[in-house]
């Protein structure tokens, strides 16, 4: 890996690292859109970082500014490797705990509900691939792995969640499908590195569990991101 770039929603989620590295803004260069690049040297390796970007005062969560900032940094960076960081929610049930981190196996779409044949259903979860060596830095660094499930709330309703169970989904954020989505149509790799702020099956409320969650888990992202950028320029 020469060039890699991470595709992340929240300003909070990416802080820790980009101040880590002291990678620094280029200003404009996604104008008109809205997201955001920093860019540096790590190791000999290209390290880019894109934002969502804001509207209306706050970040850009959500499947559609995913979508568009993965399209803008593939076409504009074309980087060996995507990787999707940011947070979660995850399940007690499945022995998930507050901040941890794990790496994606799939990413898939939650709360698409179209009739029709095989065919349309498939093509609405997506169930997209990750990276082929996931698994393997998985192993190698000791992180936990699931699957990604993908939506756009924050709040979890009942039949997203039969529909989590029904496909094995471990983990639940706002992002993940939509850049597997941009990353498959593209043949891209993407990794998916993602840190838990609630606990979906805890009965607290969840924006309160995530906002109280939000600074620790992001912690863990950023010392989990600092080794995965360590294991990927070592195999340089
Ligand atoms: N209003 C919130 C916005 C956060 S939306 C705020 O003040 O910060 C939640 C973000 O965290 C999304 O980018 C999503 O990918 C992730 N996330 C964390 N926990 C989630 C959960 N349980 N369900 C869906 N997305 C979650």
């Amino acid at each position: 890996m020469n060039n890699i770039c991470y595709v992340v929603a929240m300003r909070a989620e990416a802080e820790p690292f980009i101040k880590k590295y002291g990678i620094k803004e280029v200003e404009d260069f996604f104008a008109p859109l809205p997201c955001q690049l920093y860019e540096g040297m790590v190791n000999g390796m290209k390290l880019s970082v894109v934002l969502n970007g804001q509207q209306h005062g706050s970040d850009l969560v959500g499947c559609e500014a995913a979508s568009i900032a993965t399209m803008a940094a593939i076409q504009k960076l074309n980087p060996d490797l995507i990787i999707n960081s940011g947070t979660c929610g995850a399940f007690l049930t499945n022995g998930a705990g507050i901040a941890d981190v794990y790496i994606g196996n799939r990413a898939m779409f939650h709360d698409r509900r179209v009739p029709g044949d095989d065919a349309w259903s498939t093509q609405s979860i997506g169930n997209y691939p990750v990276w082929e060596g996931s698994k393997q830095l998985a192993e190698d660094l000791g992180f936990k792995t699931g699957k990604v499930t993908t939506g756009s709330s924050l709040d979890m309703q009942p039949c997203d969640l039969k529909m989590i169970q029904e496909n094995g989904g471990e983990l639940k954020d706002m992002e993940g499908a939509a850049v597997g989505f941009v990353c498959s149509l593209f043949g891209k790799p993407v990794l998916y590195v993602k840190s838990v702020t609630d606990l979906c099956d805890s009965g607290a409320e969840t924006f309160e569990e995530f906002s109280r969650n939000l600074g620790k888990a992001c912690e863990a992202l950023k010392d989990a991101n600092e080794r995965i950028i360590e294991h990927l320029s070592a195999q340089r």
